[in-house]
């Protein structure tokens, strides 16, 4: 295929692309738009560029080339600057500055001093700088959240980057393979519009994938935390707890489970409004899960009411780590304006004893938490 084709498919391809992505805007997230908006206006600069380099013979070198190859340039930019949004990064000027630079010195080595193994040099260093800086974002990134798309757009990043890398070095070591990008003798001038497209179509893909993958962490941790402390939820607890509990039947592991209520909690609701009672909530929740072992896991069950999963091996052990999530929250009053808040706390406590329901071990922790409130709250009893 002749390179002006080729640039011409690759344009369409781009557009093509950037359609899909705009059809599927709407079902982003809000915090997913700005990053998707870039990401398109990126495909669409590149595929302005490329329809421009396959029409180059028609309009002055001068004029051609700087615009074509700024486009292009703007669009890696803009597919960086894309990376940077997903990942919450702020805008910088310098994202400009390579495509900047790279337009200018192609304007020079265009117009007032042609060369054309320059115009190359500088476009392919301008197209390694943003590539390798966008695979670097991901990469930097990806540590925390370990995505494969985004390991996989990473790599598209890099392998561009290396064949641009490489491209430049075939016509600086080459003298002579070509005269213009969509000269016909040489094969890489072939390669480069396909390859240029694989940014916009395949890396669109990967940045859908990359979408879909952040949405689908999002679902999985909404459901399975407390929206207002953040703790885990009771159907996380049920979960864990279950596969705990198997664990210890099976005799790996001793394991046992505190039932925390917060003592007369209606009263901070009532005395200091609603609000006050959810800071209350999730200082409560701080405090338990900073004073829940390595082994420990720390969960709202509902209302005023925490679960804590205990790693003890009897019950010496399980009323001692009680012992320390009572003392914890006892510690530190609410502070509400000038008066502090008293807090305290009743646990029931209940040891694994080779039974299979949870809800058994429960049941045992509650009677336990009833006799703590019945004899006077901010103490833990042994169910
Ligand atoms: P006790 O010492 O016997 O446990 O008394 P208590 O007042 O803590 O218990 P009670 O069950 O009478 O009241 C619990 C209150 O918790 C009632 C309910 O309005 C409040 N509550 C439940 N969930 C929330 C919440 O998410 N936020 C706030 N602010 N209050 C809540
Ligand atoms: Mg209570
Ligand atoms: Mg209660």
């Amino acid at each position: 295929m002749d390179p002006t084709t080729a640039f011409l498919i690759a344009a369409l391809m781009m557009l093509l692309n950037g359609g899909v992505l705009g059809l599927m805007h709407g079902d982003l997230p809000a915090a997913l738009r700005p990053s998707a908006i870039s990401w398109r206006i990126g495909t669409l600069l590149q595929a302005c560029g490329c329809i421009l380099f396959a029409v180059q013979q028609f309009m002055p070198a001068e004029l051609v080339l700087p615009l074509g190859n700024g486009l292009v340039m703007l669009g890696v930019a803009g597919c960086w600057r894309a990376m940077r949004q997903f990942y919450g990064l702020p805008d910088r000027w310098i994202l400009l500055l390579p495509a900047l630079l790279g337009t200018l010195g192609i304007w020079w080595f265009a117009g007032p001093q042609p060369d054309f193994i320059a115009r190359i040099v500088i476009a392919s260093l301008a197209w390694c700088v943003m590539l390798v800086a966008a695979a670097w974002t991901v990469l930097a990134a990806t540590r925390r959240e370990q995505a494969l798309s985004a390991r996989v757009l990473a790599g598209i990043f890099a392998v561009l980057a290396l064949f641009m890398l490489l491209r430049g070095v075939y016509f600086v070591v080459m003298p002579g393979a070509a005269g213009t990008i969509v000269d016909r003798s040489s094969w890489i001038n072939a390669l480069t519009p396909m390859l240029a497209a694989v940014l916009p179509v395949i890396g669109t893909t990967g940045f859908l994938l990359l979408c879909s993958d952040r949405i689908r962490r999002q679902w999985e941790r909404a459901a399975s935390t407390d929206y207002l402390t953040g703790l885990a939820n009771r159907r996380t607890i049920a979960a864990l707890g279950a596969q705990r509990l198997a664990q210890a039947a099976r005799g790996s592991g001793g394991f046992a489970l505190a039932l925390v209520d917060i003592d007369h909690f209606k009263a901070i609701n009532d005395r200091h409004g609603h609000e006050a009672g959810d800071l209350a909530l999730q200082q409560v929740a701080r405090l338990l899960q900073a004073a829940a072992g390595s082994g420990d896991l720390a969960g709202r069950q509902g209302g005023e009411e925490f679960v804590v999963l205990l790693a003890a091996a009897g019950a010496a052990q399980a009323l001692a780590a009680a012992g320390r999530l009572r003392e914890a929250v006892r510690a530190q009053p609410l502070q509400l304006g000038a008066a502090p808040v008293a807090i305290t706390v009743s646990i029931g406590v209940a040891v694994a004893q080779g039974e299979h329901s949870l809800d058994d071990l429960l049941r045992r922790a509650d009677a336990a938490l009833y006799q703590a409130k019945a004899a006077g709250r901010d103490r833990v009893e042994l169910g």
